[in-house]
């Protein structure tokens, strides 16, 4: 029969210790988190300003359902496109200061919108290797030729451009590497896309919120120009702590989005009172330094704390802090361990993340304590002592 791959393929996930398992939250995003009548700290989510339940964001969730209902009944381009998804617009074009932006439901169909809607067959893609997946899907779905280059290697970027006959070119990147928590070279790869009249589309998902001056993102932190070949994607269900995206640039790219995008086209607009939560969020995280310092802070005590651990951390600057371990079982194993210590820390593993690598994505919010962080760093030292014994 049609599914008798399934039970052997399910197998073989497990014995590769490739099997995910999901835990049922008894409580909100937060920096603890009720599981199985238990209470264990968490640093798991991408809430990185602690604003996912914010009682001011919660509060105008409320209103708008009161007052815009709680379906937008249709897609953006038919009627579901209310007052609150207008205004949303507005204020996050004027937030990260581009012409126009556009509201997306969720980041992974941002990312599947660009390429596809600007590229056609004889067209390249130049993508750095560590991209998140959606990037990889979009790359697919745009059956534009999809040119791979090694992570943050500037040089083979060039000469791949350089190289390449195609008749447009983008090169597409995360902003923050969602597992490793490093910085693209914005700079240098604004330049390339200058030097051979390439889009450049940058994937701020980590950085918008945390980095920049009033957490404009990761193309502020940079100092970027705003040229109509910079494309700028930001997601709104991590450091906004709400859900869904946004692509920010020049007029006549949104624009050409919106005629032409088939995953802002062919769906339900998102709830109005998604949109109204949104206006809430953008406030607080504009007038979010304080929540940001704190954030360096535990940063600065996570990396102080963890060098002499027998494990690598690595150097990131961002809230995305990976200890990366190398076999599956023995990062499932120490994520095992450091939950019976009370912590939550999720293992990631291949395809996430390349064979051999499998870490533990420790990730940092503002609403985490000095003394949490510290129970972190503890548990690890006691974990290392007792595999040395
Ligand atoms: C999370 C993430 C996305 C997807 O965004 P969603 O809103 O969760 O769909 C896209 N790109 C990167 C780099 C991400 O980390």
């Amino acid at each position: 029969m049609i599914w008798d791959e399934l039970e052997p393929g399910l197998a073989r996930l497990a014995a590769d210790g490739l099997q995910r398992r999901r835990r049922t939250l008894d409580s909100p995003c937060g920096p603890t988190a009720v599981v199985d009548g238990r209470s264990r700290v968490a640093f798991c989510s991408n809430d990185y300003l602690g604003l996912a339940h914010h009682p001011a964001i919660v509060a105008a969730a409320q209103t708008a359902a009161a007052r815009w209902g709680v379906g937008s009944g249709a897609s953006h381009v038919v009627s579901g496109h209310l007052r609150p998804h207008a205004e949303l617009e507005e204020r996050l074009a004027a937030f990260v200061g581009r012409e126009r932006a556009l509201y997306f439901t969720t980041g992974y169909m941002a990312n599947l919108a660009i390429a596809p809607a600007l590229l056609e067959r004889n067209d390249a893609i130049f993508a750095d290797k560590l991209n998140h997946a959606s990037l990889i899907d979009a790359a697919l779905l745009a059956r534009a030729e999809h040119l791979r280059y090694p992570h943050c290697d500037v040089d083979a970027l060039a000469s791949r451009l350089q190289r390449s006959q195609a008749r447009r070119k983008l090169i597409l990147t995360d902003a923050v590497f969602s597992m490793d928590g490093d910085l693209a070279p914005l700079p240098e790869l604004f330049e390339l896309a200058e030097r051979y009249d390439a889009w450049l589309v940058v994937d701020d998902a980590h950085g918008f919120g945390v980095l920049g001056p009033g957490g404009q993102g990761s193309i502020a932190h940079c100092g970027l120009p705003p040229s109509p070949r910079l494309i700028l994607m930001g997601t709104l269900g991590k450091a906004a702590g709400v859900s869904g995206a946004f692509v920010a640039g020049d007029q006549r790219v949104i624009e050409w989005l919106m005629q032409r995008a088939r995953p802002y086209i062919f769906t339900t607009a998102s709830s109005p009172m998604i949109a109204a939560a949104l206006l809430a969020s953008l406030e607080l995280i504009a007038a979010g330094d304080e929540r940001r310092a704190h954030l360096r802070h535990l940063i600065a005590r996570w990396q102080a704390g963890s060098r002499d651990l027998p494990w690598q951390a690595l150097p990131s600057a961002t809230a995305i802090q990976p200890l990366v371990i190398g076999g599956n079982d023995a990062a499932v194993s120490l994520a095992e361990r450091l939950w019976a210590h009370g912590l939550w820390v999720p293992a990631i593993r291949p395809p996430t993340v390349p064979v051999g690598s499998a870490r533990l994505r420790i990730t940092l919010s503002a609403a985490h304590s000095a003394a949490q962080v510290d129970s972190l760093i503890t548990a690890l030292h006691a974990c290392a002592r007792d595999e040395r014994a």
